[in-house]
């Protein structure tokens, strides 16, 4: 986001007031796109509170790119190592079986039961995911989201 678009924010809290997340977590989107401003946040927690529903983005009456905002600011966290600790392992298992969200052998033994096979993904598959695996690490993901 440039700044000269959101030094445009006038903190009127439409973007707080359109948050599905924000009325169950913690997070204030006025209140982040205020301390972006003048602070680095990329170890603010709230920033990973976000669904990217896109809600605050296009209700913004001075059109700030919000959600955009926060995902590069995301994109930031991530390269200062800051990552909550559930989603380096969504990033793990995205490197070992090619998904965040793998099927798992009771979901698997369920679908045998009822005639139906393993899902047509990357781990159905040896070579796509290699090919995934060659893909994450030579953009450097493993290493952005190691440990
Ligand atoms: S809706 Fe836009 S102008 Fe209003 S507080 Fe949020 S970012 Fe600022
Ligand atoms: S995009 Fe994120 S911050 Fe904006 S309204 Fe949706 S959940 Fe809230």
């Amino acid at each position: 986001m440039k700044n000269s678009e959101i030094l445009s924010c006038f903190q009127c809290g439409t973007c707080t007031g359109s948050c599905p997340s924000g009325k169950y977590t913690s997070l204030n989107v006025r209140r982040i796109v205020k301390d972006s401003i003048k602070k680095d946040i990329s170890d603010q927690c709230d920033l990973w509170m976000c669904t990217t529903c896109y809600n605050c983005q296009e209700r913004c009456p001075r059109g700030i790119k919000v959600t955009d905002a926060i995902l590069s600011l995301r994109a930031e966290a991530v390269k200062k190592g800051r990552i909550l600790p559930a989603h380096r392992v969504v990033c793990k298992f995205l490197i070992e079986v090619g998904h965040a969200v793998p099927i798992d052998d009771i979901h698997i033994a369920i679908r045998e039961k009822i005639g139906l096979s393993q899902p047509e993904t990357v781990s159905k598959y040896p070579k796509a995911l290699n090919d995934v695996k060659i893909l994450l690490e030579s953009c450097g993901f493993n290493e952005l989201v190691k440990e």
